[in-house]
């Protein structure tokens, strides 16, 4: 543990109650190991962006290799090998993934999850801008959200989450959006008739922003591919921009390489980032289509795109990334993760019955319950922290959303380690509720 004079501010972390902050000095695969000698099972794969196991051996010689070369450099007017390889290696896997005849063709780096969705947002207001000068309309800046989404906690990304205790802080600064009901078995037809009315509305709509498949910060609240083939099936009828926030349901966390492949579904704009480099080192991709990169092509350089961080496409990162890509192409990625799945499947059938769960529910690598408690059990009820807690001393890293209990391992995780787990979940019902 961390003494109390640490000058380390945490994120999400109320530090007026003194919570204990393990240190963890060493991970390998499913493993962290803190400096008091214990053990955790990372069931959360460290915020849900550890893909094929805490220091995978092909991702960090990619790095040890990658930093002895070239570290970081301009990525205005200059490239480097490794960001070449990555971007070609997603527009192949988009191919494959996400195929269509008006394809996905460029790719914008930047550093994380939040500023890839800032990107998508800025690509698609740009594309209307320049649209409407180009066609003499006017440009469109509405933007269409999904109750309960989570997009980042930047201004920007904020403004097309979920607004609650997490932002209120900065409401007045966020700016208005048009937010249409999850649509989660019996909201299906409110959901498409309230996404049919905002692109019917006077104010013609930019673009849809949605998690595919899986609201995540939400309470993991899952929803159909057929859902979000219908929701994507609106937009182009209504000439609306699609971006699908992959951030967190890339790299296989449902079961599919991306989460819209399971809908068939090609989105206007991708974003990925977490799972990106298997989660090592922090690197974002936001991937368009050839028109929204062409609303930005002219001889004029006031018509390009504005956006740029210092670490934008960083070397290092992206040969991270480019072993990440190696392996989903040179190992059965999709058949480890279908073993977990269903490894998790029988344990989590089996909390079906139990008077202290509801709402069983698995998508490839996430499984989620919910503790059955009162009403007003929110995010901020102290049902999360107790739950934690719990876990944690029982050598645990869980991370419950509320009354949410999920495991989103690494894929490498063991079937052993997947058992404590899902043991120390079900001694937590009978704990919690008799
Ligand atoms: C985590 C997450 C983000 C934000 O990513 P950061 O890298 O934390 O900025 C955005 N969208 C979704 C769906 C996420 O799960």
């Amino acid at each position: 543990m961390t003494d109390s004079i640490s000058p380390v501010w945490h994120p999400f972390t109320q530090h007026g109650l003194d919570e204990a902050v393990p240190l963890v000095e060493r991970a390998e695969g499913a493993l962290l190991h803190c400096r008091d000698g214990s053990t955790l099972i990372d069931g959360i794969s460290s915020w849900w962006v550890i893909t094929h196991g805490h220091c995978n051996p092909r991702i960090t010689a990619a790095i040890r290799d990658q930093a002895d070369r070239l570290d970081q450099l301009i990525f205005a007017g200059f490239t480097h090998e490794p960001a070449e390889r990555v971007a070609r290696g997603l527009i192949g896997l988009t191919d494959r993934h996400l195929p269509s005849p008006d394809p996905l063709t460029h790719v914008f780096f930047s550093d994380s999850g939040s500023t890839c969705v800032e990107v998508a947002l800025k690509m698609a207001l740009g594309y209307w801008h320049h649209r409407a000068r180009a066609e003499g309309g006017t440009a469109r800046h509405r933007i269409i959200v999904m109750e309960h989404s989570y997009h980042g906690d930047t201004i920007g990304t904020m403004s097309v989450g979920a607004r609650g205790v997490f932002n209120r802080a900065y409401a007045p600064l966020l700016f208005d959006v048009t937010a249409i009901p999850c649509p989660v078995t019996g909201a299906e037809q409110a959901c498409l008739d309230a996404l049919e009315a905002a692109c019917r509305a006077e104010e013609k709509p930019a673009a849809l922003i949605v998690e595919p498949l899986v609201l995540g910060s939400g309470g993991m609240i899952f929803y159909s591919p057929a859902m979000l083939k219908a929701m994507a099936d609106i937009c182009a009828a209504h000439d609306v921009l699609f971006i699908a926030d992959e951030v967190m349901t890339a790299w296989g966390r449902t079961g599919t390489l991306f989460a819209c492949e399971q809908a068939g579904v090609t989105p206007d704009i991708v974003c990925t980032a977490k799972g990106l480099t298997g989660g090592s080192v922090p690197l974002a991709a936001t991937i368009a289509r050839r028109k929204i990169f062409d609303a930005h092509l002219s001889r004029d350089r006031a018509d390009m795109f504005f956006h740029s961080s210092s670490f934008t496409a960083n070397a290092i990162c992206c040969a991270a990334a480019a072993a990440n890509i190696a392996i989903w192409e040179s190992e059965d990625v999709p058949t480890r993760i279908a073993a977990l799945g269903e490894r998790m499947q029988a344990r989590i059938d089996r909390l079906a019955h139990h008077p202290a769960y509801e709402k069983p529910r698995r998508i490839g690598a996430i499984a989620a319950i919910d503790l059955r408690v009162g009403e007003g059990a929110g995010y901020l009820s102290d049902v999360a922290p107790t739950l934690r807690a719990f876990f944690l001393e029982r050598g645990l890293l869980l991370r419950p959303l509320g009354n949410t209990v999920y495991v989103m391992p690494p894929y490498c995780i063991t079937a052993e380690q997947i058992d404590r787990i899902f043991d120390a979940i079900e001694e937590a019902g009978r704990l919690f509720c008799g």
